[in-house]
């Protein structure tokens, strides 16, 4: 069974008239482990695929086809079901604005939430578990007391890295990591997660405008256009055919 097999996937925001239909028949499959690259134009539908992965659209948008997750549909779950897999089931890393980082926390509670409210871990096995993730995504667990403002943009892109990560997800999805990022950094945030999920075995679902970027991390690469994949293979066959 694969990790994750979305069939005949559509999403349409907004009813009558002024319906948008953002997502308009996908079918992907993601098998454990493995890394799968979605590219395309902005506005193709890329951002709203991977929020209706753990259904955090907004209340305005259908949705409408499968997404098996270990087998299990995500968008007929029910709610207590689809709060334990939010986080340990499939967990999100997001560019910037949505779910970012409070500014008025430290780093370390905002990485501990996900452990105790979902992991349901005492304060103590949730102050250990910080650290070690900190330490995963290269930062000394020292700089748990940290707020966001005194960390790099990189830094607390590693940050919400290891958020993601917290709970032991079996797919992790990034929706443009490294979009706000320098080039260099850039760079060193994809190694990072490729190495993540290489390491534990954690299937990637990466989305990005750039498919060079993909085309670096995955092992397969689907191209979005206007609502549909138009185009999915290896990484390096479709790369080499854009
Ligand atoms: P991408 O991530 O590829 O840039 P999106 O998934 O953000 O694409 O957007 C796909 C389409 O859905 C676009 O036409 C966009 O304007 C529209 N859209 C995205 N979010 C909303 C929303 N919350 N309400 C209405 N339309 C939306
Ligand atoms: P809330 O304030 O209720 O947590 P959010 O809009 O931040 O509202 O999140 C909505 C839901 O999505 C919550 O169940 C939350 O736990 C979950 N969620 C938020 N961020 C992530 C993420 N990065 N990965 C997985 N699930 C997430």
């Amino acid at each position: 069974m694969s990790l994750l097999e979305i069939r005949d996937l559509r999403v349409t925001y907004g009813s009558g008239t002024s319906a948008v239909p953002a997502v308009r028949g996908v079918d992907l499959t993601l098998a454990a482990g493995r890394k799968l690259g979605v590219a395309g134009e902005s506005g193709c539908g890329k951002s709203t695929l991977a929020l209706a992965l753990l259904r955090l659209l907004p209340g305005s948008a259908r949705l409408s086809g499968e997404i098996l997750l270990d087998g299990e549909d995500v968008l007929t779950m029910k709610w207590g079901r689809l709060r334990a897999v939010r986080w340990a089931g499939a967990s999100v890393v997001f560019q910037g604005a949505m779910h970012s980082l409070n500014a008025v926390h430290r780093i370390g509670d905002q990485i501990a939430e996900p452990v105790l409210v979902h992991g349901r871990a005492t304060q103590g096995a949730a102050r250990r578990r910080v650290g070690e993730l900190l330490e995963q995504v290269g930062l000394p667990a020292s700089r748990a007391a940290a707020y966001p403002h005194e960390l790099s943009g990189g830094q607390r892109q590693r940050v919400m890295i290891a958020m993601a990560l917290a709970c032991d997800p079996r797919l992790l999805i990034a929706d443009e990591p490294t979009t706000a990022l320098d080039v260099m950094i850039q760079a060193q945030v994809l190694r990072l997660i490729e190495q993540l999920v290489s390491g534990q075995d954690i299937g990637l679902l990466m989305i990005s405008h750039d498919l060079a970027v993909l085309a670096g991390t995955c092992d397969r690469l689907a191209v979005m256009y206007a609502g549909r994949v138009v185009e999915e293979g290896p990484a390096r066959a479709v790369y080499d055919a854009a």
